[in-house]
């Protein structure tokens, strides 16, 4: 028996899903898996685990496990839940990456979907647990994805075994078919509950123009409207990520502030301390006269079973962004002439705030205060904060974005979808009508797509089947996905990483058949735990890992982080809007021209051609600040320099943490590399790029007049070029490797290196 607190009580029986107890718990009696559809805030997350409790699903010496995408979610549930149940966290408790309080007389356990992926394969039928529930599958995470498929094959095996166990699925939207109507996932589909929500009605409030840069400051001159002129109750904010989160925070905090009520925290700057400079200045290259040449079978890797816990902290999570930058107040903070006698209590929310301070936003805000909350989309349908009378929605949200071209990944910031600007609209209306201001038009509104795709669409599968070997999940082809990347593409993905080394090739046999299995079960080797800890494409993690050689990692990282942003330059042969312009874009294009130059360097540098171009822009802008105007000046985009800074930053850590002992670091003040290490650089960016080769059709090869100057690649028929811009224009080498062909007027290759022709494999 749960002896839960009168206040308790009483908030419980006004949530929607406990009208539902009875349905739901006869629907888990009579079914393997059950699928529960409610809308944020309907109380799915907090009581569903009470009802098995109840039920007497950890009576026994298993448990009920939940999982959540976000680390925050998986925290600030796991203690809700306990204070309901008026039980310790000895006892409802939580595990996520780094840190949990689960103890032996944990009865419910929170943790995030990694954490769970990462005990399966510890214990395939998670005998541990009597009841799995699965939450927030409409986010469809990669990580949920797959957890259900596995429970999908997990759930029959334990009660084949006399062992049973309950999987349930609760979704914030009714969009479920995926799960529902997947035969391969589940032959009989499960039951889908759905729970009414009591949803106040919500005035939706479009712009009639959509800013296109400046929307927090759009963002900011609304809520400052708002708290001026609107009646009293709470406003809710999402923007898209951590450093908008702070900034907007400060802003408001400055123009309404509030007694003792600066609680900023967490943000950190980049900084260099002088202990690393020492140990850079140390680590300088020693003079050796042979060309050097890349060890392949030396590579940072940590001793099999020394990986990390989990990956949860994952895709499309704003808190994978890297560290904080400051972005600089902008102008409109300046011109609004803020009341400052009203208080604003203003609060931050987003996945890496530490609990304590998310804790706050379920707090009551202080009397005579108008509670504000600046969240990412962790305030979407994760959490529920109550008190909120305003949505300021400026949507957009940042993802993840993986380029199918070049299957390259960063972090993007793109318009978010009908249903999750719906989400954020009906966190207005729980406890009273509210209205939601999108700082968007309707029209650009009707652009947007219904629905978020699900994300392992959206994903280069080399990557993705990456990820699944290091989960041990050797047949990825056979998997019940449910949505499923097609199975060329799964095919593709192993060859091409067997040829990284980051799968085992499987044995000749000599039996077609045989062969054909094996290629498609190709299990991890050490190389590929350590490739799937980086959070960019396979062919770059491969460079990555071979980088400690010869001092070249903080050029492999540049390089890395160069290629994974891409287009670095802005486009200065667009055509000019007027006269002056055009004259202007010449001289731009010019300096251009001239900088590129510059930074391709001379002798043997020339020779790692684009790359060596990126690295010397990388190394200059970043020497220079990162300031908009040395980009400006030098023809860089300013945003891409901006968000290479943060992903040098993000594969630092990442390498530190496969291989501590390289100790690298981001050096503000990059020397170029030696003529060694340049040598060494496209040796490794071979290692990489090995599968993106091209061979100079030769004089006398030359047939058609078309294949003059072109380049011969192992997939294409036709020929590829070097780009005029391209550093190695000129010089056309015999042997490249190229990091994506392009076809515009022609079909040209980018990201162009020089390799000699002996080392190739
Ligand atoms: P769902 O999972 O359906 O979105 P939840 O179970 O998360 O719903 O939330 C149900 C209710 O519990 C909400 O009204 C929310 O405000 C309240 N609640 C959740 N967590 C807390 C908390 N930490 N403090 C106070 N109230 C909370
Ligand atoms: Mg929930």
């Amino acid at each position: 028996p749960v002896d839960r607190s009168p206040e308790i009580q009483e908030a419980r029986l006004k949530l929607p899903v406990l009208a539902e107890e009875q349905v739901i718990m006869e629907a888990v009696r009579e079914n393997p898996c059950v699928v529960i559809c409610g809308e944020t805030g309907s109380g799915k997350t907090t009581q569903v685990p009470q009802f098995l409790y109840e039920a007497g699903y950890a009576s026994g010496s298993e448990i009920i496990g939940i999982t959540e995408p976000r680390r925050v979610a998986a925290v600030s549930m796991s203690h809700r839940v306990a204070k309901e149940m008026n039980l310790s966290t000895r006892v409802v408790s939580y595990q996520i990456r780094y840190e949990g309080n689960v103890t032996s007389d944990t009865k419910i356990k929170f943790m995030t979907d990694g954490v769970l992926l990462k005990e399966i394969q510890k214990d395939f039928l998670l005998q541990r647990y009597s009841v799995i529930i699965i939450d927030e599958a409409h986010e469809r995470s990669v990580y949920t994805d797959i957890l259900i498929g596995l429970l999908s094959r997990i759930v029959p095996l334990r009660n084949k075994k006399g062992m049973p166990m309950k999987l349930l699925v609760m979704s914030a939207t009714l969009r479920v078919e995926d799960f529902t109507d997947n035969t391969k996932l589940f032959r009989t589909p499960p039951p889908v509950i759905k729970v009414d929500a009591r949803q106040f009605p919500v005035t939706i409030h479009f712009n009639k123009r959509t800013p296109m840069e400046d929307y927090t400051g759009e963002v900011f001159h609304k809520i400052c409207k708002i708290h001026r002129m609107l009646p009293p109750g709470g406003i809710l904010v999402f923007l898209t990520g951590q450093a908008e989160v702070h900034n907007l925070c400060r802003k408001l905090r400055k123009a309404f502030p509030y007694r003792k009520g600066n609680t900023t925290t967490g943000e950190d700057e980049d900084e260099e301390t002088s202990e690393t400079m020492r140990k850079f200045k140390k680590a300088k290259q020693k003079k050796t006269v042979s060309l050097p040449r890349i060890d392949l079978d030396n590579y940072s890797a940590l001793p099999v079973d020394e990986g990390d816990e989990d990956r949860e902290a994952g895709i499309g999570d704003e808190e994978d962004e890297g560290s904080d930058l400051d972005i600089g107040d902008d102008p409109a903070s300046i011109e609004e002439k803020a009341d400052p006698s009203i208080p604003l209590y203003v609060l931050p929310l987003y996945s890496l705030l530490a609990p304590e301070q998310q804790a706050k936003v379920f707090r009551p805000s202080p009397h005579g205060t108008r509670a504000c909350v600046v969240a990412t989309n962790v305030a979407e349908t994760s959490l529920t904060i109550p008190g909120i009378k305003y949505v300021v929605d400026c949507g957009r949200v940042k993802k993840r974005f993986y380029d199918r071209v070049t299957g390259v990944s960063s972090f993007r910031v793109t318009w978010t979808s009908q249903a999750s600007a719906n989400q954020r609209a009906g966190r207005a209306g729980r406890t009273e009508p509210g209205h939601c201001y999108r700082l968007y038009s309707s029209a650009v509104f009707g652009d947007f797509s219904l629905f978020s795709e699900a994300e392992i669409t959206r994903r280069p599968v080399e990557d993705l089947v990456l990820q699944m070997k290091d989960l041990n999940i050797d047949k990825v082809v056979n998997f019940p996905f449910p949505t499923s990347p097609s199975a060329e593409a799964l095919v593709a993905a192993e060859q091409l990483l067997v040829s990284l080394g980051a799968l085992k090739e499987p044995p000749r046999t000599g039996r077609v058949k045989e062969m054909e299995q094996a290629r498609l079960s190709c299990p991890i080797t050490p190389l590929g735990r350590a490739m799937a800890s980086f959070p960019v494409a396979p062919r770059y993690a491969k460079m990555l890992a071979l980088g400690r050689q010869q001092d070249c990692l903080p050029y492999v990282i540049a390089v890395v982080a160069a290629m994974t942003v891409r287009e670095i330059f802005e486009d200065l042969d667009r055509p000019a809007c007027s006269e002056d312009e055009s004259s202007k874009l010449i001289q731009r294009r010019a300096r251009l021209t001239q900088m590129r130059r510059l930074w391709a360097g001379q002798g043997a540098s020339l020779l790692l051609g684009d790359l060596m171009v990126m690295l010397g822009a990388v190394g200059a802008c970043e020497f220079a600040g990162c300031t908009p105007k040395f980009c400006e000046e030098n023809g860089l985009r300013y945003k891409a320099m901006v968000e290479i800074r943060r992903l040098r930053g993000q594969l630092t850590n990442a390498v530190n943490a496969v291989c501590p002992e390289v100790g690298v670091f981001v050096n503000p003040k990059m020397t170029p590399p030696t003529e060694h290490q340049v040598v060494c650089l496209r040796q490794i960016v071979l290692a990489g790029l090995g599968d993106h080769l091209a061979r100079r059709v030769q004089a006398e090869d030359i047939l058609d007049p078309k294949w003059k100057n072109g380049y011969k690649t192992p997939l294409l028929d036709d020929p590829v070029y070097i780009h005029p811009t391209s550093a190695l224009f000129k010089t056309l080498p015999d042997f490249i490797v190229y990091q994506e062909i392009m076809e515009t007027t022609k079909m040209y290759m980018r990201g162009v290196s020089a390799i000699e022709a002996e080392w190739i494999p």
